[in-house]
């Protein structure tokens, strides 16, 4: 059940309404990363979760971005409202001053209408929680660059409670993961492939002119790691003119062809 309140979670005070300014705060009300992408996605999830308890969680920040999507459209609203009535203003994005009437709307930034293709769900809350906390740092990342962008004391001081709250949620987000107790890599039920899920597959290769140099960290060496080096030409490494070895190519200087490709693994 919802229910609205005539109050804003935070109070809006824009000291010089700035359109094209407006126009970029609409990333976060109608936009990939925006407050209703995170308002749906996690109100959704919540719906369809059996867990009690992080359906609660789930509840809870869901509505609180409701309240972020109030913010921002009112902060957006602010300062797009030179559009109304100045046509310099309008310039700046007819889409809104011409149809929407120099309001906020559910686009993005550069016109873009929001879509459900924004939203993660999945249906399984452990890979749901993932996704919420790499949402929410999208979010937080969005609002940085936002405040980076304006000089307008109170703009700021409201970008910097939605920038907060977003990592507010992440930490809600990733202890409630954590919370759950399954392992780091254990997704779903079924194993993966044991050797096979520990192989690391240079594929990428070169060296100077060549490319950049191959890279090792603990991404690939170390604990349970093997590295396999250029798994594509593993089956051609003695068999192609100009890979490999000079008994390699036939008399005519062609390379013979290899023979690995045909065979099934699963025959
Ligand atoms: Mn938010
Ligand atoms: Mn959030």
């Amino acid at each position: 059940m919802y229910h609205h309140v005539k109050k804003l979670m935070y109070t809006v005070r824009v000291d010089r309404p700035d359109p094209a300014f407006g126009n970029m705060l609409l990333e976060q009300f109608g936009g990939a990363n925006g407050e209703l992408a995170a308002a749906m996605q996690y109100s959704v999830q919540g719906l369809n979760c059996e867990d009690p308890e992080r359906k609660d969680l789930l509840m809870d920040i869901g509505t609180e971005e409701l309240s972020h999507l109030e913010i921002v459209g009112t902060l957006a609203r602010m300062h797009l409202k030179p559009m109304k009535t100045m046509r310099a203003a309008a310039e700046v994005d007819p889409l809104i001053a011409i149809a929407g009437g120099g309001g906020v709307n559910l686009f993005n930034s550069v016109g873009d209408a929001w879509t459900a293709d924004y939203l993660k769900i999945t249906g399984e809350l452990d890979v749901d929680l993932r996704s919420n906390i790499a949402a929410e740092a999208r979010a937080k990342i969005v609002y940085e660059r936002l405040i980076n962008f304006t000089d307008d004391p109170g703009t700021i001081d409201t970008l910097q409670f939605l920038m907060t709250r977003e990592i507010t949620h992440m930490k809600a987000f990733t202890a409630a993961l954590e919370s759950m107790g399954k392992p780091a890599f254990s997704i779903g039920r079924i194993p993966p492939t044991p050797g096979l899920v520990d192989q690391f597959f240079n594929d990428s290769t070169g060296i100077g002119d060549c490319g950049e140099p191959d890279v090792r960290g603990p991404w690939n060496e170390g604990g349970d790691w093997e590295l396999v080096t250029a798994p594509a030409f593993k089956e051609y490494a003695d068999e192609q003119a100009g890979t490999r070895s000079q008994q390699a190519r036939t008399t005519d200087g062609h390379a013979k062809a290899g023979n690995g490709s045909s065979k099934s693994s699963r025959n």
